[in-house]
């Protein structure tokens, strides 16, 4: 079975790119102007097929293609090196947690769900696909039942050093706000929350899992955000005629994050 690593159709990573800067996602998702890109996802996606596989052989599916195979493709022309970590990571990894009790629900299957305004201003879960409603998915990395029979949505973190500050902003992250009410539409009660599954890549070997800090707040105000930014989405698709006519962030710490200089600026800049 392949294994479809890549973005969902309507996820966190469309809808957070519009509220960091509608400008460039504009760029990137009209006009498909694309980024530069980088070695340090690729070592991360690389990690994903590899741990994607893992969980796919675990739950039964011998039509999973050798690990070997995996870093010859997907890692074709990485560093050695990346790929030399990779391995090392995937190997150790099944060694760390050869006795966990999870057992693989789903492997980087889309989930779909809806969200639907009410006439009092809040905004309803609903199935995907309800008239009136705004389609939210998620390509989970993993979803698990555990040994008490509690069901987990895990996501698979690649970084480099593992630090305090890192899981914490995960807490404030929509992408598992989403994951919560995803969670809880499809597996119900026995849905007991997400898990970040780190893997620490270039400062030496470490696994860590970690449920992101609550944020109980920002989880009940997620369907709102969700629905006013796709509503924000459509008017500006049926107004903006050229890539300059999109409202574009402007601000510093947008323009210019800890990736760099954005790999619009140029062309923002200018027209
Ligand atoms: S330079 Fe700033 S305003 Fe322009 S597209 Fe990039 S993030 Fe948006």
């Amino acid at each position: 079975m392949a294994i479809d690593t890549g973005r969902s159709s309507a996820g966190w990573s469309s809808y957070g790119a519009w509220r960091k800067c509608p400008r460039k996602w504009a760029y990137e998702n009209v006009y498909s102007l694309g980024t530069s890109g980088g070695g340090a996802r690729g070592l991360g996606t690389l990690i994903h097929e590899l741990l994607a596989r893992h969980y796919l052989v675990k739950a039964g599916d011998t039509s999973q293609p050798s690990i070997e195979s995996i870093l010859g493709t997907v890692g074709n022309g990485m560093k050695a090196d990346a790929v030399d970590l990779a391995r090392s990571r995937i190997l150790s990894y099944a060694l760390q947690y050869s006795a966990e009790d999870w057992t693989p629900i789903a492997v980087e299957q889309e989930h779909r769900i809806g969200f639907l305004p009410q006439e009092d201003g809040s905004v309803l879960l609903v199935d995907a696909d309800t008239p009136g409603s705004v389609l939210y998915t998620a390509r989970i990395d993993l979803v698990v039942k555990d040994g008490d029979g509690r069901v987990w949505c895990v996501d698979h973190k690649t970084a480099s050093q593992i630090r305090e500050s890192t899981h914490t902003r995960y807490g404030l992250h929509g992408q598992f706000h989403g994951l919560w009410h995803i969670g809880r539409h499809h597996y119900g009660e026995a849905f007991a929350g997400t898990l970040i599954n780190f893997v620490q890549t270039w400062a030496g070997e470490r696994f860590l899992r970690v449920r992101p800090p609550a944020a109980p707040s920002m989880i009940a105000n997620f369907p709102k955000l969700i629905y006013a930014t796709a509503s924000e989405m459509q008017l500006w698709k049926g107004i903006a005629k050229v890539p300059e006519d999109w409202p574009a962030t402007s601000h510093e710490t947008v323009c210019v994050s800890s990736y760099g200089v954005c790999d619009h600026a140029t062309r923002c800049r200018f027209g």
